[in-house]
């Protein structure tokens, strides 16, 4: 998080929270939109860390992280934090606003969601505070519908970022790969290598893994 703003403003700087197992077009089209259309100086990719229930089919943290690095490495205005992947216990957004808050008085900070997570985190305990830590940031997403944020009523609360439709999901990716079905073009070529090589996902990988 080293991006220096034009001169005269505060830092404008994107969030972008996600499981990202693994980490997809959508992802990456939807923070280069935020951070043109909102003017961003950076956008930082924070994976989430373990989910708290244990379970054996869940990609570890630092897989997902890797290949957050790598889908991201070359875009200049892209960064990946560990600050989620390295805390023990649950991820809870509230937690992750106000450690970046403190740790970045300046910075004006963007919490870029899609639309169904949106409207998850606005009905979580700390909504409000979340609301003041952060600028919220609705990505449109194909499949689902913002006029809820309207019947919710935190419409006002929230900016509306139009993105290019891409009905990509990380579920989807994952069964594709189960199945053997192709995958180019919907995640980048070097996370594709990445899944292979480490055999996530159901694919036979290549012997290697040390566990
Ligand atoms: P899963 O199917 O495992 O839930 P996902 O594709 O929804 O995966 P997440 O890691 O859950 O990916 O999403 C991280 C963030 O990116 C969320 O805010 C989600 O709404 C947003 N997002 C994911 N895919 C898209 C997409 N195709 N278009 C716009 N936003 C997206
Ligand atoms: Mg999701």
């Amino acid at each position: 998080i080293a991006t220096l703003p034009p001169m005269g403003r505060p830092k404008r700087l994107g969030i972008m929270g996600g499981t990202f197992d693994p980490i997809h077009l959508g992802h990456l089209v939807t923070a280069e939109q935020a951070r043109a259309d909102l003017g961003l100086d950076e956008v930082v990719f924070l994976p989430a860390g373990q989910p708290w229930q244990k379970d054996d089919d869940a990609t570890s943290a630092e897989h997902r992280y890797l290949m957050t690095v790598l889908a991201t490495a070359g875009n200049p205005s892209f960064s990946v934090s560990r600050l989620e992947v390295d805390r023990d216990g649950p991820t809870y957004t509230v937690q992750t606003l106000r450690e970046l808050r403190a740790a970045l008085p300046e910075t004006v900070l963007y919490f870029v969601t899609g639309a169904d997570a949106i409207l998850n985190i606005l009905t979580w305990k700390d909504a409000d505070e979340c609301l003041e830590l952060a600028v919220f940031v609705a990505a449109t997403r194909p499949g689902y519908d913002l006029a809820k944020l309207e019947a919710q009523g935190v419409r006002e609360q929230v900016q509306v970022l139009d993105v290019p439709a891409l009905a990509i999901s990380s579920t989807d990716v994952r069964s594709r790969f189960q199945r053997g079905r192709a995958v180019r073009y919907l995640i980048p070529r070097e996370v594709e290598e990445f899944v292979r090589k480490h055999g996530l996902y159901g694919t036979p990988g290549n012997g290697l893994e040390l566990g």
